[in-house]
């Protein structure tokens, strides 16, 4: 499943699921059930959980190969920002990844493009890897924009990246995300090697060979083996299937 440099990375996106009980629960037991097999070679495994449940990942975690990080957080450290979550803080308490600019928090929270290229600076800046989602609307997929769109999004948040420091790409067509339509594995390669041309036009051919660029959209247990097998697929961006230890866990490579 890896290919060339870059790991495979499954990683589940829980939204807002899961109180801290439940995710304590959840974690520790996956934990138990990872420790009894390995993760396949050069495999990670994420947990994006709710803010909420930030600290308790930390806890349940802390003595795990698994890694963990927030859905969200603001591009400023510290302030009259109600509500949002500081990438400092984040730091502080141990966060490995952080998502940016999941089409959600674009469609209902009217983030733009101009936000997740601040917020992918202010991650690496504390040395945070942001994981910044990208991806068309169906809309925009029948107008023949999909190239067009995933590139113009890619640009913006990687605008004013370190380029010293890591990122990962997860590519999520928006009529995918929670429908169960999930893209042929055709499609989503076809993106895959538009976004990993794009990485090689920003930052050259050695900063797209190391860049994983994931896949999101109704990923299961049945589709996974063959989305992983793709030239240009370097893992899985998990949401239904993720909050289930049943159903996340044979999408491992094992
Ligand atoms: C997601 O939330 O990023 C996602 C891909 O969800 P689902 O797997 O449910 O389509």
């Amino acid at each position: 499943m890896k290919k060339d440099a870059r790991p495979f990375i499954v990683a589940a996106n829980w939204k807002m699921h899961k109180s801290p009980r439940e995710a304590g629960e959840f974690l520790k037991s996956f934990v138990a059930q990872t420790n009894k097999r390995s993760l396949g070679g050069d495999c990670e495994v994420v947990f994006f959980v709710p803010a909420i449940d930030l600290m308790v990942a930390a806890e349940s975690l802390r003595d795990s190969q698994v890694k963990w990080g927030a859905q969200n957080c603001y591009f400023e450290m510290k302030g009259a920002f109600t509500g949002e979550t500081s990438p400092a803080v984040l730091s502080e308490i141990g966060a490995h990844y952080t998502l940016v600019g999941h089409s959600e928090r674009r469609a209902i929270f009217h983030e733009s493009d101009a936000e997740t290229g601040k917020k992918v600076k202010a991650l690496q800046g504390v040395g945070i890897v942001p994981m910044l989602c990208v991806g068309e609307t169906l809309a925009e997929r029948e107008a023949g924009r999909t190239n067009e769109v995933i590139l113009r999004q890619l640009r913006a948040g990687l605008e004013h990246r370190d380029t010293n420091k890591n990122v990962v790409i997860a590519y999520e067509p928006v009529w995918a995300i929670g429908t169960g339509k999930v893209a042929t594995p055709q499609q989503a390669n076809d993106a895959h090697v538009a976004l990993r041309q794009g990485l090689k036009d920003l930052g050259g051919d050695g900063f797209s060979r190391v860049t994983p660029i994931l896949y999101g959209g109704s990923v299961k247990p049945e589709n996974a083996a063959e989305l992983g097998a793709q030239s240009e697929i370097d893992g899985f961006l998990v949401g239904g299937a993720s909050l289930e230890i049943a159903t996340f866990l044979p999408l491992i490579p094992g």
